[in-house]
């Protein structure tokens, strides 16, 4: 029998490979998704080095693009990691889920990309605001430290392809 299409299914939305919905609670001013990791091992950040080697769970609150005005909030009950290369200083791992979300990150990369385009075009108390509108909450400083960290975390440019102020 072919699937009712008027159901909207949330699974799609995440990576289904290592995150599984587990209850949506549908409040007045906000939709919480509860949901759980299902990996057995993650990548180290700084050496890169695959560890399957578990180091606790816990839960995170990330917030994630709006649901038609909504507030998204995700409850993810994740998992820990310890890196097992002896040379490396990393003692706990938390899971990216495939660049879904960043280590220790509050928001969704979809959430991060949607505010840093938005404040290129407006500005950052422009941006917050129609964040705020939208369902997503965000302040005018939290926008300048999501551009700040977004773009240190490019690679620097070539001196050369500077111009300096010498060059006017
Ligand atoms: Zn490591």
């Amino acid at each position: 029998m072919a699937k009712s299409n008027n159901t909207l299914c949330l699974d799609k939305f995440y990576p289904e490979k290592d995150l599984m919905i587990t209850d949506i609670d549908q409040q007045s001013d906000k939709i919480i998704i509860q949901m759980k990791s299902t990996s057995s091992s993650c990548k180290c950040p700084k050496c890169n080095r695959i560890t399957q080697k578990y180091h606790g769970t816990y839960t995170r609150k990330v917030q994630d693009l709006p649901i038609l005005g909504k507030n998204v909030q995700l409850e993810i009950c994740s998992h820990e990691y310890a890196c097992l290369n002896d040379e490396c200083e990393v003692i706990s791992i938390a899971e990216t889920f495939d660049g879904f979300l960043n280590n220790y990150s509050r928001m969704t990369e979809r959430c991060v990309d949607f505010i840093c385009t938005l404040a290129l075009e407006t500005s950052c108390e422009g941006c917050a605001r129609v964040c705020r509108t939208l369902g997503i909450k965000t302040s005018g400083d939290t926008v300048i430290r999501l551009l700040l960290k977004r773009y240190e975390s490019l690679p620097q440019p070539e001196v050369s392809d500077v111009i300096g102020v010498d060059d006017f």
